[in-house]
């Protein structure tokens, strides 16, 4: 396969090289990285993207999950292309970020409030400061393995190094099972706890999945009852699980909401939103005290960006009003079916599990799950699916025609048709 592999994408060392003496690593994000080399993008339509071989390749990294639509979908390219000619930066207030702001809310009722930042990183960071000013208490809790970005406050056990990261900050983190009797636990004994949050479909985009969805509605109630703020961490659910994201799909109303990815249409953006009382705390106020008494600061020279906003809101709009989710979700369903299929063809123990658009395949792994929420402890599905096993699959993968998100996930877009689906399915038998 590495053979087969290295001939395929023979134009990518060259670029390799290049980015080698570049980039730390050769790469601008851990999850690019591809051994022997990654394969060097060109372009991207649709479901597809094109190599500087200029392979078609099936695409489930769907920019790391901000693609919904699929790439390039006409009526974003064109807000894009039309506020472009109109102003980058308009440098104050903007009709844009009104309109942005009305799009998102019309989705998330809960969103009293919004502010928007520029990425999932900045948006987790901005959620977690609002709630310890508002309670006056230090202290977060988060799940194993919950991934909210790369700042400091949410990077213990989320699946990255922690070169860097001052103890005294990993002193203000405590790091919970998904039970909700042991958070009951560590709320009542300690006293200090500003916030809870959590991904909403467990960790790693539900690479392990909470296994059962009540959890968060147990810890709405819990974390209520506490008076600690409940954050449910929407950046990748957010717009995706329903269009008002899973809040909406399970019926919950957390304290605050962090959203990127879909928000943005595929630019650079996120925000911030939730009740009233707590977002307030960034108003401006003429009194000067009130910098000293707990007003929380926000910068961002490319908050509510007009080439995002305008992005955004055709992307919220085609939410709104074309279906998108249901699609995305019936073509999610086709494949995991597919690969389910797959695994039982070749005689290959493992599985497809996932809800909505986002599919996870445990290759190795013996599960008796219903294929929605897969019930094994991910420690155990660590085990099964090692680092160089994924590698070794997104390789197979990728020499077939497809590639998927991390070699073990599929992130599936309303632009993934039925044929595309089915030879993505008989790429995997392949592969297999
Ligand atoms: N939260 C979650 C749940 C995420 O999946 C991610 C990114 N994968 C982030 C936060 C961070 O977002 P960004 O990469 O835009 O900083």
């Amino acid at each position: 396969i590495e053979e087969r592999y290295r001939e395929m994408f023979s134009n990518s060392v060259e670029w390799y090289e290049r980015g080698r003496s570049l980039f730390a690593g050769g790469i601008t994000h851990q999850t690019r990285f591809t051994s022997p080399f990654p394969a060097y993008i060109d372009h991207a339509d649709g479901p597809y993207k094109y190599d500087v071989d200029d392979n078609q390749i099936i695409d489930y990294v769907m920019g790391n999950g901000s693609l919904l639509m699929g790439h390039s979908k006409p009526e974003i390219i064109e807000a894009v292309r039309e506020q472009a000619g109109r102003g980058t930066h308009v440098g104050g207030a903007s009709t844009h970020e009104v309109r942005y702001a009305e799009a998102v809310k019309r989705l998330v009722p809960s969103l009293e409030r919004v502010r928007f930042t520029a990425s999932g990183t900045e948006s987790t960071y901005l959620a977690l400061r609002l709630a310890r000013a508002y309670t006056g208490k230090t202290k977060i809790v988060k799940f194993h393995e919950h991934f909210h970005g790369w700042h400091d406050y949410v990077t213990p056990e989320s699946g990255q190094a922690l070169g860097g990261v001052p103890q005294e900050i990993l002193g203000t983190v405590i790091v919970a099972p998904a039970d909700i009797a042991a958070v009951d636990a560590i709320l009542s004994q300690d006293n200090d706890i500003a916030a809870v949050i959590v991904e909403c479909n467990g960790a790693h985009y539900g690479t392990f999945p909470l296994q059962n969805p009540q959890f968060l509605q147990d810890l709405q109630d819990l974390t209520k009852r506490h008076g600690v703020i409940f954050i449910m961490d929407e950046v990748i659910t957010g717009f995706r699980l329903s269009p008002g994201g899973a809040q909406v799909r399970w019926g919950l109303e957390p304290d605050l909401t962090t959203m990127a990815k879909i928000i943005a249409g595929g630019q650079p953006g996120s925000a911030v939103g939730g009740r009233a009382d707590i977002m307030e705390l960034m108003a401006f106020r003429e009194d000067p005290e009130w910098d000293n008494m707990g007003r929380v600061a926000q910068g961002g020279t490319y908050n509510a960006q007009p080439v995002t906003a305008a992005a955004g809101i055709a992307a919220l709009d085609a939410i709104a009003n074309e279906g998108i989710n249901a699609r995305a979700d019936a073509m999610s369903q086709r494949l995991k079916e597919g690969l389910n299929e797959a695994f039982i063809q070749n005689e290959v123990t493992g599985h497809a599990h996932g809800i909505s658009s986002i599919i996870h395949v445990n290759l190795g792994a013996d599960c008796s799950c219903d294929r929605d929420i897969c019930n094994m402890p991910y420690q155990q599905i660590y085990d099964t699916m090692p680092a160089a096993k994924t590698r070794a699959l997104r390789r197979a993968m990728l020499v077939n025609g497809v590639d998927m998100m991390g070699g073990r996930a599929f992130i599936v877009s309303s632009a993934h048709d039925e044929a595309v689906i089915d030879r993505t399915t008989a790429a995997f038998s392949q592969s297999l």
